[in-house]
């Protein structure tokens, strides 16, 4: 059985779906014909960016699919790049248009900074508002269902806070076995923000670890599955990614129970 019809309620009351489809590294193509199969066979939630260049293949794949918009949950990210109230207004139509709807789910800024600048470079506080007041605008204009962040560390999500009129409602971070931010998760939450892992399987450099094939052949379950299912007992929205339909429905596939010692076993992981 999937754990596709599980979902979490967001601090303003929208539901979000605990399994969605990261679509990231995927051409046009590959999201058209991922997107129409996962859609197809009970996934609703569909995670995209900007800067991922495939929107229209995720439009396209939506339509295909046959499943109403008002079903799906839908995820873009505003370009790390686009750091003024302008920029985001325009990401936003772009996405829009790109994806063929008219409204979203979910928009969240996708770093705090340009990819490629360090916090040495400086830290786009006030920028970061900026971009934050066109999402809020959108929010409040019912465009957006729902608004936040990503790869935001805490005082990237006080210094937003401080002035908000509309608090963060998620914080999308890298979070799979040998890679976890305890203190920020922990943060968000106490924030009423949920928190979405990314990358559950390590952009697939766990598939091959010797520690986790063995708690895999103990399940009987595959080593993707006990990655994913890592992250989702831990109370988080996981986004895994594939391009095969026998991954994307077996990535699903996660209702199963990790034990107490396992999930310690697993917390332990040095990669
Ligand atoms: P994942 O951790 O989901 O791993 C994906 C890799 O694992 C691919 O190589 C895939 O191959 C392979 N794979 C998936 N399922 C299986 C399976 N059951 N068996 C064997 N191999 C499998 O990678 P991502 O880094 O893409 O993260 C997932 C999503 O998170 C992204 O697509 C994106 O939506 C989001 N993300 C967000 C970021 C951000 O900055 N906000 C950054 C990174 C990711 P194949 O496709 O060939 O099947």
């Amino acid at each position: 059985m999937s754990m596709l019809t599980e979902k979490l309620k967001l601090s303003n009351g929208v539901e979000i779906p605990l399994i969605g489809l990261g679509v990231w590294q995927m051409s046009n193509d590959e999201a058209e014909k991922s997107v129409a199969y996962a859609l197809k066979n009970g996934y609703n939630h569909i995670d995209t960016a900007r800067t991922y260049k495939n929107e229209e293949g995720v439009g396209r794949g939506i339509k295909a699919s046959g499943v109403k918009r008002e079903d799906l949950f839908l995820t873009t990210k505003i370009s790390a790049y686009s750091k003024t109230y302008d920029e985001t207004k325009q990401d936003i139509k772009d996405s829009l248009k790109a994806l063929e709807t008219d409204f979203l789910d979910l928009v969240i800024i996708h770093g705090p900074r340009p990819w490629g600048k360090t916090k040495e470079d400086g830290r786009w506080f006030d920028e970061n508002k900026d971009v934050w007041r066109a999402l809020e605008e959108e929010y409040e204009a019912g465009t957006l269902k729902a608004i936040g962040v990503s790869n935001f560390e805490i005082d990237d999500i006080e210094n937003l806070i401080a002035t908000a009129n509309v608090k963060p409602m998620i914080n999308q971070i890298k979070y799979h076995i040998g890679s976890r931010d305890e203190e920020l998760v922990q943060f968000c939450q106490e924030n009423d923000m949920v928190v979405e892992a990314y990358s559950p399987i390590g952009t697939g450099k766990l598939l091959d670890n010797e520690a986790i094939k063995k708690i895999a052949e103990k399940y009987g379950k595959s080593t993707a599955q006990i990655s994913i299912r890592y992250a989702f007992q831990k109370g988080l929205v996981v986004l895994p990614k594939s391009v095969h339909e026998e991954y994307i429905s077996e990535n699903a596939e996660i209702n199963f129970e990790i034990s107490v010692p396992d999930m310690d076993y697993l917390n332990r992981l040095v990669l």
